[in-house]
């Protein structure tokens, strides 16, 4: 049965949503496929649905393909297993809690390893049983700080998570390997443009992980590639290029100066190159060390500061902070915090009060860049002094290293030094390198081979299904409206008719029925009383890749065909109509690239 717009429950509307800033937000409010329910929370129209369910049609299919299996968990879950995991507590704030009538506790599940584990744990007791990858399509939830642009960002959205468990490390990567395969073709298929980057394993824990990230100027994501090997990793992720040592046997002694009213890097700068001049050039911010004291909050509410020290030329990034931080969170030391930690003096803190051997005892990390033999200017923990000709190693050495300095284009790459080039994108899917974090965690072990109980190898493996429905117009629309890759359109064929003759829309009818008897979908424009310029305009915002106006010139027996995505037109006749648009779109049923 065709789609038809005289009865199809839907509103198309001129008008952008007042709290919609990206396309792809306003684009699938205004023609009708979403409507907000609460902030981050939306229901699937009937236009929605349909392209929602061929984006699961794809996971589904390419899933299948690389023999994972079906299953499909309830999303309101009792605590223990997220006890047992820890994440009850890790994942502070983000999970909806709820209680049921008994007062026990339950939440709705952000992501599901702890069950799959345990039903796995249930069944299976062998090595004979491995390995085994399962899946589901399923909806999450999370109460995300800042729900976003629409899909993109929701509270309540749907993922296809699966989970992979093995006897061995290398069993495992096979299963890592496979699935990394299937996204690849997930990807491929859904036609984003997209890159593998390596990734921080946050919430998950686990050793390695990588994402796939649509390149969008609108991503949350910032990622780097190198401009000389293949690396590339989220901002977050990205291992700083580190120097060798250097000798320090010439560095004079350090030496505290008066550097009065100095609190900034560049005000400090200024005055070394004034009452300091060095012989062989300027001073310049990458000779200081800035220590940035924050308060690291751990999940259960305990609050620690640390101190970061980064090049003077560069920032603490505090995303890139966090992901190293992770299930804690950071916040900005505030003037009560240091009021409570006089030895820290705002502007002038250096290494002489940091760390855990010193009085303070403050966790002191720094940049992976200070290595041994590097020589600073840094604060000598007196208002207007600082300390120059301090070396690393020789007169301070921190509890460890933290990547937590901003990133920069051009930074070097830490495979092969060459420059790193930065851009945007939106994560798309996630594959994780669990090892045996979860199944230590709630005890999951098979009998291997010589009848010893081993622990499983597991991973897991996440597809954004309503992000991608946001990703795919992200990447692919207008300023008329969205343009579908063929396979997730809610229709075929967008088939208009307008005029006030009968013969159009019999006509009309008759192609909708030898198309849908072709095998096409069809979106049927039947509606009697209203303007062809309504008509284009809904055709071009719903955007629906293939286009067929019957209407001026059936006089001539001619209709036309018309390609959203080039605006090209084509005048065939009637007759032949059918067939042309069977030929069109059977032989390219993939989508067009953007
Ligand atoms: P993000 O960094 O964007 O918050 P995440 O790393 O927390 O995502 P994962 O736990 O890796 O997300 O979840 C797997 C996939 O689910 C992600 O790659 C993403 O495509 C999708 N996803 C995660 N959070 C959301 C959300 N709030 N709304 C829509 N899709 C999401
Ligand atoms: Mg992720």
């Amino acid at each position: 049965m065709p789609l038809r717009m005289s009865s199809l429950f839907l509103r198309t509307l001129r008008e952008d949503p007042v709290d919609a800033e990206l396309p792809s937000h306003r684009l699938l409010v205004r023609g009708g496929y979403i409507r907000r329910a609460a902030p981050g929370i939306y229901s699937w129209l009937p236009l929605g649905y349909r392209v929602l369910r061929n984006v699961e049609r794809i996971v589904r299919e390419e899933m299948d393909a690389m023999g994972a299996q079906e299953v499909h968990f309830p999303a309101l879950l009792p605590r223990e297993p997220y006890e047992a995991s820890n994440r009850w507590t890790d994942y502070g704030p983000s999970i909806f809690r709820l209680k049921d009538r008994k007062g026990a506790d339950y939440l709705l599940g952000p992501t599901h390893e702890e069950m799959f584990t345990l039903l796995v744990k249930d069944l299976y007791s062998s090595y004979k049983d491995l390995p085994l990858s399962l899946y589901q399509i399923q909806t999450k939830y999370r109460d995300e700080p800042r729900p976003r642009a629409g899909l993109l960002r929701g509270r309540e959205f749907v993922m296809k998570d699966s989970y992979s468990f093995d006897v061995t490390d290398e069993a495992f990567l096979q299963s890592y390997e496979a699935h990394r395969n299937a996204y690849i073709k997930i990807f491929d298929r859904l036609g984003l443009d997209y890159v593998i980057v390596k990734a921080m394993s946050g919430a998950m824990g686990g050793s390695a992980s990588e994402e796939f990230l649509a390149n969008a100027v609108n991503g949350e994501d910032t990622y780097v590639r190198c401009s000389g090997c293949d690396y590339a990793a989220n901002v977050e992720a990205v291992r700083v290029a580190v120097p060798p040592e250097l000798p320090y046997d010439d560095v004079p002694a350090a030496h505290v100066e008066d550097t009065p009213d100095t609190p900034t890097i560049q005000t400090l700068v200024d005055h070394l190159n004034d009452a300091f001049p060095r012989d062989d050039r300027k001073w310049a911010a990458h000779d200081t060390l800035k220590n940035v004291v924050v308060m690291v909050v751990h999940p259960d509410g305990t609050r620690e500061p640390l101190a970061v020290g980064v090049p003077g030329d560069r920032d603490v990034d505090m995303k890139r902070l966090q992901a190293q931080l992770e299930p804690a969170d950071a916040e900005p030391f505030t003037d009560t915090d240091f009021a409570a930690h006089p030895t820290l003096v705002r502007g002038y803190i250096g290494p002489g009060v940091l760390g855990a051997k010193n009085p303070s005892r403050i966790r002191y990390l720094v940049d992976p860049r200070v290595v041994e033999g590097t020589r600073w200017v840094t604060g000598a923990d007196v208002d207007g002094s600082h300390v120059i000709d301090l070396v690393a190693g020789r007169d301070f050495r921190a509890d460890g290293t933290i990547e937590a300095a901003d990133v920069r284009e051009g930074d070097s790459c830490p495979v092969d030094g060459a420059a790193l080039v930065l851009a945007r994108g939106i994560e798309m899917g996630h594959i994780f390198q669990l090892g045996k974090r979860f199944a230590e965690a709630l005890g999951l072990q098979v009998l291997d081979e010589n009848g010893r109980l081993v622990t499983v190898t597991m991973g897991s493996y996440g597809v954004g299904v309503s992000r991608a429905v946001a990703a795919l117009v992200e990447s692919s629309h207008d300023a008329a409206g969205i343009i579908w890759p063929r396979e997730v359109s809610p229709a075929d064929v967008h088939l208009v008719a307008t005029g006030k003759e009968p013969e159009v829309y019999e006509t009309a009818e008759r192609l909708t029925a030898e198309l849908e008897t072709a095998g096409l979908t069809v979106l049927l424009d039947d509606r009697r009383k209203v303007s062809p310029g309504v008509k284009f305009t809904d055709a071009e915002l719903i955007g629906v890749p293939t286009i067929v106006v019957v209407g001026k010139g059936l006089a001539d027996g001619l209709v036309e065909i018309r390609d959203r995505a080039t605006a090209g037109r084509d005048d065939v006749p009637v007759g032949s109509a059918a067939d042309q648009l069977t030929r069109l779109l059977r032989q390219d049923p993939s989508p067009p690239s953007s």
